[in-house]
């Protein structure tokens, strides 16, 4: 691990399919990015990133297993899973009490729920024009934003007539 100013390693983890080089990929795409770079075997991928008039290299290495995972030292863990498959959710959750139990590693993670398209719910109300929110009262979680949501949806409707 280089401790260059400003340069960091970012470890890429979750089962196989689950998106990290499609997410890595798509990072080009963002209007924070300077530069962006693959290295040959695709494997890694470097992105400059403008952010607060400060530019920062984050270096993305994915992270295939739990051996590469002791092995390899990274400033970041980025845990990907895929919303439609419970075993990705297992693999992930693995791979974070790895990360905080076997290493005592306090390094920041940021756990990404991904390809939540695919979630039927999410495509009916793309199908018929349905407003979709996803809520938990058990948490009191985007339950004010619902109520909301309800209201403005009405208003937006009385406007159209
Ligand atoms: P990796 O093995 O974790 O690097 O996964 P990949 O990036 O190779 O992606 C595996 C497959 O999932 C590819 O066919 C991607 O196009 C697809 N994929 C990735 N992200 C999404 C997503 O958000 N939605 C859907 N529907 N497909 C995705």
């Amino acid at each position: 691990n280089t401790s260059l100013p400003g340069h960091y390693f970012v470890g890429l983890l979750g089962a196989p399919g689950v998106g990290k080089r499609t997410i890595t990929r798509q990072f080009t795409t963002s209007e924070y990015i300077g530069h962006s770079e693959h290295d040959d075997d695709e494997s890694t991928q470097t992105v400059s990133v403008f952010l607060e008039g400060e530019e920062s290299t984050l270096k993305f290495i994915d992270i295939r297993d739990r051996k590469m995972l002791f092995q390899t030292e990274v400033d970041a863990y980025v845990v990907v899973l895929s919303v439609n498959d419970r075993k990705t959710f297992d693999y992930a959750l693995d791979m974070i009490h790895s990360v905080r139990r076997d290493m005592k590693s306090d390094k920041a993670i940021i756990i990404v729920a991904n390809k939540i398209d695919l979630v039927q719910c999410r495509n009916i109300a793309e199908e018929y024009n349905c407003k979709f929110t996803e809520t938990s009262v058990a948490l009191n979680h985007q339950i004010d934003e619902l109520l909301v949501g309800i209201l403005k949806q009405i208003r937006l409707k009385e406007d159209k007539d």
